[in-house]
């Protein structure tokens, strides 16, 4: 395992933007992976999966980032049990659900990502997230300590976990057990196809951009359409027209744009119905101003 330096990382993640990463390894193993965390001991690191969730600023990352690549991708199926690596696709995985005839998967379907982004973000739809098919999740500390969390350790909340940000998650030990095959299948292709219906798969994205504010206000897209920023467009980036919770990248947008369009959409939320939104999306290689005036903690 070697440091690449001033790696481009818009190439790298789902919505083609952001600059370069100062240095970037790819370990391909518990002891590459340990042996980068000991070079960067101190400074911090971050663990970059397929940038499914992630927007990166114009400026690129100065911390060091981490892709997981070899043993961590793999998924294997077991009699009542899916294990697989953090690099592991989410695809993958509700494809071997469905392949194998496991029940509880579908919400996975036409969710991009990792397995380990899909940890830490407890991905998933409004009422299921990853973490409820989780039997144990196994991390690495940045002191290099591999440790186990059991589901009700990381106490799994809507998009949150209480997994401290700096572990590195390297697998996980998923339930699934053998269900009834057709029904399987039809759960799968009846969510995929409401999904993609529904939500944005032609322009780079990152889904929904804040999360759901949770009652009594309503849904976020509804908020953002309330505040009459659907369709809003900053540079390359615009709020889609069928998704209000969604910024697309029409081509060539800047980190900029899609700041520009999050902030307004704050702003006026907050101004005219007292709601503070909250990214649902991380954002890299910012400063704690431009982090402030999207609501990003
Ligand atoms: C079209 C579209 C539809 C989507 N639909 C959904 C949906 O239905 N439900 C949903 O929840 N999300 C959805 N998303 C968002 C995204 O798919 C998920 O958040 C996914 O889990 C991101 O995975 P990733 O590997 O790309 O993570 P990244 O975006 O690369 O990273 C996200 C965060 O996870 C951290 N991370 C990544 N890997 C690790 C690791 N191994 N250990 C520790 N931390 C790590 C990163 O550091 C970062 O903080 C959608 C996105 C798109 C573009």
């Amino acid at each position: 395992m070697r440091w690449e330096r001033d790696v481009p990382l818009a190439p790298l993640v789902r919505y083609r933007i952001g600059g370069p990463a100062a240095r970037l390894a790819r370990p391909r193993s518990i002891a590459e992976l340990d042996a980068a965390l000991r070079d960067t001991s101190g400074r911090g690191c971050r663990v970059l999966g397929t940038g499914a969730n992630l927007l990166i600023g114009d400026g690129g990352v100065a911390e060091p980032v981490l892709v997981l690549e070899g043993e961590f991708g793999t998924v294997r199926v077991g009699a009542t049990a899916i294990e697989a690596g953090a690099g592991a696709r989410l695809p993958a995985l509700a494809q071997a659900a469905r392949r194998h005839g496991r029940a509880g998967f579908h919400f996975l379907e036409a969710v991009p990502g990792t397995l380990g982004g899909g940890l830490r973000m407890n991905a998933g739809s409004r009422d299921e997230g990853l973490w409820d098919r989780v039997e144990w999740a196994e991390a690495v500390t940045p002191e290099g300590e591999l440790v186990r969390v059991r589901r009700e350790e990381a106490q799994p909340a809507y998009r949150h976990v209480r997994v401290p940000a700096d572990w590195v998650f390297v697998r996980a030990r998923l339930d699934a057990k053998p269900a009834e095959a057709d029904a399987v299948r039809e759960a799968h292709l009846n969510f995929r196809e409401r999904k993609v219906r529904d939500q944005v798969y032609d322009l780079p994205s990152v889904g929904s951009t804040w999360k759901n504010p949770g009652p009594p206000h309503p849904p976020a897209w509804k908020i953002v359409d309330e505040v009459e920023m659907r369709g809003a467009r900053v540079g390359g980036a615009r709020i889609h027209e069928r998704h209000a919770n969604f910024i697309v990248n029409l081509g060539g947008a800047r980190a900029a744009d899609v700041i520009g369009l999050m902030a307004e959409t704050r702003r006026r939320a907050l101004a005219r119905l007292r709601v503070a939104l909250e990214p649902e999306i991380h954002l890299w290689g910012f400063d704690p101003a431009q982090l402030a005036r999207v609501g990003a903690a």
